[in-house]
């Protein structure tokens, strides 16, 4: 149960003062539902105005609060914009611009007299502009302030209105006590968690707090998963060991690569254990995580247990079982898919084949763990692509039979060390570093989007040389918003090159057997061109398709391009991946670009790309929800978790029931930052 004091922070909006339906609805666009969320709102930066009696070269590009009295209109005619001149303290002249609505401009600005604007400067050739200022009566500017968090901000929301409703919740944010180790807070010289917070909001530059406030997510996040391990260790089950008649038998086409070895130990040693095997494989795409993951299954059920394996899409679910069962046919072992689309009879007589145990490994979407599928023996889950999953669906998992099953998770997403600890710190984890012999190394060039018709002249080349290429576009429909090339006009526009035939589209919004039918046709050779948005991005193997476009690429995470490029590159021919990149490109961006084209190593990139992202692009919208995490930036997540791994673990080794005052403490920090779950795994309830 939340502590009572916790409870004003999570009453809903609507309970602040002046928040009715209308608000609400605006805050919940931006996931402001409870005061809480509104006070973890953080400002985005600090606007910062200058308050000057008259207007100079020297201002320009600042924001100026300026008190001028307007002299002559000049109407705009057509398109063009019309002009207010006015005369500052010193009778310079201002140019006030209005490309629309010059009637409003002009009924605020009557003539001769004394109006503030605010806006920010520019110049125009000799003369000094301002585009479309706030015009507000001398009387009320004094009360503007010259320095300004600002928010990030929905329709319907000023900058102003949301300073009123933070603070508003700000007033509800209790003191609480202290759960950071009191030398670490020394040595940062952090204040307390509420005046921390208090201090962001008037200043969103205060590093300090800024540091103070993402160490306390990120703490109760490890200490969460620290009890989340210490639950599953406390745990038993039954120790899985083969005997190597079904692996005696297994016929393999190559040698396993000397990192597929080691990782497949790691695991049959975890699975000999009476405590459930919780490990995390990360490995590269095209690594070999498939056969990792047949030769556990094969252990599992050469000790007579059956085994599930996770897909977070239909299609991959399907070309797993494929794989899977064209290995195991020959050994006897019986393989069974298990997805949405599978019903009626069919699904009758798979839910029986695992009740009785003749179904041995079962692979599919969710749906394999669905209430009503009941196993004989479920001894081993894998879950694929475990990025596409959260931790509580990798707590529901191994709920299922009768002794908890062992589980191992596989990613491709190469992310840094440090904030694998973050994501996964309940789990072990191993790593395939390694890549099969022979692989060849992509070719990635980045090319600029103007260059668009030799690139597709090259994709035609590639085409009737009998290839296939993948060409992904950021977006599934135009967004002027976003200025993103659109999948379905991209299709469009090859189809009237290529043939309607030779191209195919997958995106989003279509439905799954849809797409899957236009994979399908991708990976059967009678399409050309697929033209697809990210949905491309997990697994399917098309050896065929050595050419990969992507669109926009500047706007992709570089985790994502990697995962994207994954998809070329695995049959014997040489692969390439262009990278086309729009016409603006910040000093960040083109250095991004350059380090896909400079390396494959998905591990490395992962770790560049922090370094890359420099402590200005902390500031903003930027996600750092893709971590789970709402306040700490990724910098953040690996400047601390360390420590704060450290810090949870000494808290629990010395107070596993979080009874003491620190511990109780703690427990509050664990429900602020609602990691509940974790709360009740505590030892004794
Ligand atoms: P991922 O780790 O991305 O899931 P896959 O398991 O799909 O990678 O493997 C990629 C490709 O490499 C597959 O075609 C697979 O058959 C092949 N492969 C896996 N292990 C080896 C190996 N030891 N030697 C050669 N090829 C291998
Ligand atoms: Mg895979």
């Amino acid at each position: 149960m939340r502590p009572e004091i916790l409870q004003p922070l999570f009453a809903e909006v609507e309970a602040l003062k002046g928040v009715g339906p209308g608000i609400a609805k605006a805050l919940a666009r931006l996931k402001i539902t409870r005061a809480l969320d509104l006070a973890l709102h953080l400002p985005a930066g600090m606007l910062e105005r200058v308050r000057t009696p008259n207007a100079t070269h020297a201002l320009v590009g600042r924001i100026v609060i300026l008190e001028v009295t307007p002299f002559q209109v000049r109407e705009g005619r057509g398109r063009a914009p019309s002009r207010i001149f006015a005369s500052d303290a010193d009778g310079n002249t201002v140019t006030l611009t209005f490309f629309n609505n010059p009637g409003w401009a002009k009924k605020q600005l009557p003539m001769g007299e004394a109006r503030t604007v605010v806006g920010k400067l520019d110049a125009f050739g000799q003369e000094l502009q301002i585009v479309h200022p706030e015009v507000m009566k001398p009387e009320e500017a004094q009360a503007l302030p010259v320095r300004e968090p600002v928010y990030p901000l929905t329709e319907g929301i000023t900058n102003k209105r949301m300073r009123e409703l933070v603070s508003l919740a700000l007033e509800r944010a209790p003191v609480l006590g202290e759960w950071v180790e009191p030398s670490l807070k020394e040595r940062h010289g952090w204040a307390d968690w509420r005046a921390s917070l208090t201090a962001i909001h008037s200043d969103p530059m205060r590093d300090k707090a800024r540091n103070r406030l993402a160490y306390d997510e990120i703490f109760a996040n490890q200490l969460a998963l620290l009890l989340i391990r210490q639950a599953s260790q406390r745990r038993r089950t039954r120790g899985l060991q083969g005997d190597g008649h079904l692996l005696d038998k297994l016929r393999l086409p190559y040698e396993l690569t000397g990192a597929q070895a080691r990782v497949i130990d790691e695991i049959r040693g975890d699975m000999a254990q009476d405590r459930p095997m919780l490990r995390l494989l990360q490995g590269d795409v095209g690594s070999g995580k498939t056969l990792v993951a047949l030769l556990a299954m094969l252990h599992a059920v050469e000790a007579g247990a059956q085994a599930a394996m996770l897909a977070p899409t239909e299609i991959l679910a399907r070309q797993h079982h494929e794989t899977l069962r064209r290995q195991c046919a020959p050994l006897g072992v019986e393989v069974a898919i298990l997805t949405g689309r599978e019903k009626g009879r069919a699904r009758e007589a798979i839910l029986m084949g695992l009740a009785d145990g003749s179904i041995h490994i079962l692979v599919g979407t969710h749906a394999i763990f669905q209430q009503k599928v009941a196993y004989k023996d479920l001894g081993l889950v894998i879950v694929d692509e475990q990025h596409r999953f959260g931790v509580s669906q990798r707590l529901l998992l191994t709920e299922k039979g009768k002794h908890p099953p062992h589980l191992l998770a596989m990613t491709a997403t190469p992310i840094p060390r440090t904030l694998t600890l973050t994501q996964y710190g309940e789990m072990e984890v191993s790593r395939i570093d390694e890549l099969p012999p022979g692989r060849q190394p992509i070719d990635t060039l980045v090319v600029a989007e103007a260059k668009m018709e030799e690139v597709v002249a090259g994709l035609g080349r590639h085409l009737a040389a009998g290839g296939q290429a993948y060409w992904v576009c950021p977006l599934v429909e135009e967004s002027e918003a976003l200025d993103a090339a659109a999948a379905e006009e991209r299709a469009r526009t090859l189809r009237e090159r290529f043939g309607a035939e030779r191209v195919g589209l997958v995106h989003g919004r279509m439905k799954g057997p849809e797409k899957d039918d236009v994979m399908a046709s991708f990976a059967a050779g009678d399409l050309g061109v697929l033209v697809a948005t990210t949905v491309i991005e997990v697994g399917v193997d098309v050896p065929n398709a050595t050419l990969m476009i992507i669109e926009g690429a500047e706007r992709f995470g570089l985790a994502q391009l990697h995962q994207l490029r994954g998809r070329v590159g695995r049959g014997e021919g040489k692969s390439r991946c262009l990278l086309l990149r729009g016409p603006e490109l910040s000093e960040t961006g083109r250095a991004r670009l350059a380090l896909m084209r400079e390396t494959n190593d998905g591990f490395r990139i992962a770790e560049e790309d922090l370094k890359l992202r420099g402590p200005g692009e902390i500031l903003g919208t930027r996600q750092s929800g893709e971590q789970g995490f709402r306040i700490a930036s990724p910098e953040q997540v690996a400047a601390l978790a360390p420590a704060a791994q450290g810090d949870a673990r000494l808290l629990l080794d010395r107070d596993g029931g979080l009874d003491s005052e620190r511990g109780q403490a703690a427990r509050t920090c664990l429900y602020l930052f609602e990691r509940d779950a974790a709360v009740g795994l505590l030892k004794g309830g």
